[in-house]
């Protein structure tokens, strides 16, 4: 049977330094070989970003500690998607896990301080991370410098090369780096983790990788409206669940059709999207992600067209003005959409796809195929079951 443990802990109260030791226990040491044992163990259970990536973490230790010690460990808490509250929920419950993994990191790497990365908006998230900080201070237990920093709200202000351009103090919008190993540059290493990666990392810090809940977090949306959210609840699921084992358990029973990983995911009709497990490496071989943990669903009766549609216009709004091919071709094919010309969808998607200075572009665009992709496939299916005997 599946039993929670970081959600579980997601939907309880906050848990303030005394709750947090007394179910998790004081946090161990992680210099040293200590260090060493728990980079061995993130590698061991398969920890992979949380924000969106899945890029493995032990891997994207690599060329931190091959820069040698000192840098910065950033907790990035800038959840610009629309369709993902789990951090937010996460630092609000258990900030200290976020502070015990952020601190193992930079044990482990030799960091000289920690970053609280915020949108400007997320006055409760920082509430509760600031009391954390204040609330370690007090009990005398080591805790490196650690700043807050406020990011505009936006979808990529959480994007890991803007968060390195603003912790640079430099305008927040994504780097075109020509080194993707060395994205801070020649300076001492700024290295970026999502808030529930950090969170695993603190979890599995104290569990060890025998203990290690295999679950993934999920920001689970039950309706949407031109682009609107609502109903958004964060449940946590097993590794070896399906995507229907999450309906059935919160009771999601007349979904027409899933968007998977958010607003640069990808559309599926939903009684087929029940079987997809949701295991990250599972998706991946099928060309599929959960993104940052992210299911929307579309009601029985709503048509996809029209959100998809809503979608394109907010992500084209979404653009850092950088680059033609995004700052053109995205309303272009939003206002395609609208007119229901799906021919005239997939021209243009061919000539934007691949020339975005980042990965926004083509998020939009593989959210956009898909919809075209599962809306003829649904038509196609419905021919082939008219009878003409
Ligand atoms: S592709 Fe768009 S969002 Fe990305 S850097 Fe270029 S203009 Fe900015």
């Amino acid at each position: 049977m599946f039993v929670s443990h970081l959600g579980q802990a997601v939907h309880a109260q906050r848990f303030d330094y005394a709750a947090h030791i007394d179910h998790w226990g004081s946090r161990p040491m992680r210099r040293g070989r200590a260090g060493t044992e728990l980079h061995r163990e993130v590698a061991e259970v398969g920890l992979t970003g949380c924000g969106g990536s899945h890029f493995p973490i032990a891997k994207k230790w690599g060329p931190v500690l091959a820069a040698g010690p000192g840098g910065t460990v950033v907790i990035n808490g800038a959840e610009g998607e629309p369709g993902s509250v789990k951090d937010a929920v996460v630092m609000q419950t258990q900030p200290h896990l976020v502070l015990d993994g952020a601190m193992n990191v930079a044990e482990i790497i030799g960091a000289r301080d920690i970053i609280i990365w915020l949108e400007e908006s997320a006055h409760a998230s920082a509430d509760s991370m600031g009391k954390a900080i204040a609330e370690r201070q007090h009990s005398g237990d080591p805790l490196l410098p650690i700043t807050m920093m406020w990011a505009p709200s936006g979808y990529l202000s959480g994007e890991s090369t803007a968060v390195i351009a603003g912790v640079r103090g430099e305008p927040v919008a994504p780097t075109h780096t020509l080194d993707r190993a060395r994205p801070w540059g020649h300076d001492l290493p700024i290295l970026v983790h999502n808030v529930e990666t950090l969170a695993r990392v603190g979890m599995l810090g104290h569990t060890g990788a025998g203990e290690y809940p295999r679950t993934v977090l999920i920001t689970l949306s039950l309706s949407i409206e031109e682009g609107v959210l609502t109903d958004r609840r964060v449940v946590e699921a097993g590794v070896s669940d399906t995507i229907g084992d999450v309906f059935d358990r919160h009771g999601v029973d007349a979904a027409s059709w899933i968007l998977l990983g958010g607003f640069a995911g990808t559309w599926h009709q939903a009684d087929q999207a029940r079987l997809l497990p949701l295991a990250p490496d599972l998706l991946r071989n099928n060309g599929l992600s959960l993104g940052a943990g992210i299911v929307i669903v579309v009601p029985r009766g709503r048509e996809l067209l029209p959100q998809a549609a809503a979608i394109a216009h907010i992500m084209a709004g979404e653009s850092a003005g950088q680059c033609g091919p995004c700052v053109f071709g995205l309303p272009a094919v939003a206002k395609a959409l609208d007119r229901g010309r799906l021919g005239d969808v997939m021209d243009l998607s061919m000539m934007i796809k691949g020339r975005g200075g980042c990965g926004l572009p083509d998020g939009v665009l593989r959210m956009v195929e898909s919809a075209v992709d599962v809306l003829q496939e649904k038509v196609g299916a419905d021919d082939g079951g008219v009878s003409h005997g």
